[in-house]
């Protein structure tokens, strides 16, 4: 089978909203217009694949198993509005803090490429062909390592991340949008054949 394109979504606050860290499945929101963004993928056949920074991991603030619940939650949510996710993969790791194996350095924590890389080879993803939709400079770095786009949401951390810190950005987003549907849209009207 020829390798999809796909759409990698960040999490916290481009999936769902911003709320520092997440450490009990009640804590998730997910933001008004996710689900419909992601049946729009879901439509055109393009995976949507979460690539999440966990280092509350790392730093003790919350375990694996509280993460899996929510990340639960975040699914079963999103199946109920009819939206299907293709895969999740965190990084729970943090370079500075907290105790091994979770304190490293690690390959998959944003700006690094190892999450996208690991579903590409998972899930079979032609990179060069997908975006990855975000909220932080890191993310774009993320997308730019491996070839794929990028697009900045304005949800989260982006607005002020855009409005004061733009200059200070080591990628600049292939494109800017309101937040994770108007991201899809423009990924699904700009894509190539
Ligand atoms: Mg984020
Ligand atoms: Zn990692």
């Amino acid at each position: 089978m020829a390798p999809r394109s796909a759409v990698f979504i960040d999490r916290d606050g481009t999936l769902t909203e911003e709320v520092g860290y997440v450490n009990h499945p009640r804590r998730l929101r997910v933001l008004p217009r996710s689900a419909e963004a992601i049946r729009r993928l879901n439509g055109v056949g393009i995976a949507a694949v979460v690539v999440t920074n966990q280092a509350g991991i790392a730093r003790g603030y919350f375990s694996e198993e509280v993460l899996t619940a929510v990340n639960a939650s975040l699914v079963s949510q999103l199946k109920e509005e009819g939206a299907h996710l293709d895969g999740i993969y965190v990084c729970p790791h943090h370079p500075t803090e907290g105790r091994p194996p979770y304190r490293m350095v690690c390959d998959c924590r944003k700006p690094r490429p190892g999450l996208l890389l690991r579903a590409a080879s998972e899930l079979g993803l032609d990179l060069g062909r997908s975006t990855l939709v975000g909220d932080k400079p890191s993310d774009l770095v993320a997308a730019g390592a491996v070839g794929a786009r990028s697009v900045l949401v304005l949800t989260g951390y982006g607005l002020g991340e855009w409005e004061y810190r733009r200059d200070a950005f080591p990628v600049t987003p292939d494109h800017v949008a309101q937040d994770l549907l108007d991201a899809v849209e423009w990924v699904i009207r700009s894509r190539r054949p």
